[in-house]
């Protein structure tokens, strides 16, 4: 999206659970002058380490996005950056006091919610969106019928098909086009999707995720567990996890094509987009 830079107008804190390691963790997010970007810092860390959210600051793509390096990470970082990308934020400090961005509610509402209410503020210089000038591609050696694709084009696309053996989601697809009124709308209540047989292998390892039917879409053998928001809601928090990771490279403008990808396939296309963006 065009326009000028923005930051938060006050400084906010959100505090919230996080899943891994089931401390209370919190994220304060900090307004910053034009240019700077999208900063995370580890302030439980001696150093306070800080870093860009840029591609090559990614140490893992497991299940979710984590930023760092050998030393320290920050896991989860994705339904925020999906909150920046689509609330058209581009200069804040992140701050936080665990190793972990905490899940909410498994979308990017949350975020959403305390951002508007700090209120944005416009910057003084225009965003520098940056053109994606090439078709580029990835897709997964372990499973070659996931692709990632990037294209030239107007505006900033995702479309994204959503394919599964299960018969409680079948094969899903939705496009969104990048716009604020649109995301707060149709993308960020869009919760992550959990398979109730994967729950009770975690619930058996002790990890808080096991059973928790708040933090995501349940699915269960014969039907979801819990009440949907949308009915293609699994395809939609796919396109809210693109969003969200695709944002390490800052506003684009192009077409993105997702088929059965993930945050792997995300990371590796943004690496391979550094070299084709105007
Ligand atoms: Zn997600």
């Amino acid at each position: 999206m065009k326009g000028f830079q923005q930051t938060l107008q006050n400084k906010i804190s959100i505090r919230g659970q996080a899943l891994h390691c089931g401390k209370t963790v919190a994220v304060t997010l900090i307004p910053q002058p034009v240019d700077t970007g999208i900063r995370f810092c580890r302030v439980d860390h001696p150093e306070q380490p800080i870093l860009p959210a840029k591609p090559g600051n990614i140490v893992d793509t497991t299940r979710s996005i984590s930023l760092g390096t050998d030393h320290w990470r920050i896991q989860t970082i994705e339904h925020l950056m999906a909150a920046f990308h689509g609330l058209a934020v581009d200069n804040l400090l992140v701050e936080v006091d665990g190793p972990e961005i905490p899940l909410g509610d498994g979308s990017a509402q949350y975020f959403v919610e305390q951002i508007l209410q700090a209120g944005l503020a416009v910057q003084e210089k225009p965003r520098k969106v940056r053109k994606i000038t090439a078709p580029v591609w990835v897709t997964d050696g372990d499973d070659p019928r996931s692709y990632l694709i990037a294209l030239p084009g107007e505006g900033f696309r995702i479309s994204y098909c959503f394919t599964s053996d299960h018969k409680v989601t079948g094969t899903q697809f939705a496009q969104y086009v990048n716009d604020p009124e649109t995301f707060q709308r149709k993308l960020a209540p869009a919760r992550t999707i959990a398979f109730w047989r994967e729950l009770e292998v975690l619930r058996k390892q002790g990890l808080a995720l096991g059973g928790n039917m708040e933090i995501a879409v349940v699915v269960g053998e014969e039907g979801y567990l819990n009440q949907l928001k949308y009915d293609d809601e699994i395809v939609r928090h796919k396109i809210l996890d693109v969003l969200g990771d695709l944002y390490l490279l800052g506003p684009l403008e192009g077409e993105i094509i997702g088929i059965r990808s993930g945050h792997k396939l995300d990371l590796e296309l943004a690496l391979k987009l550094e070299e084709h963006l105007g």
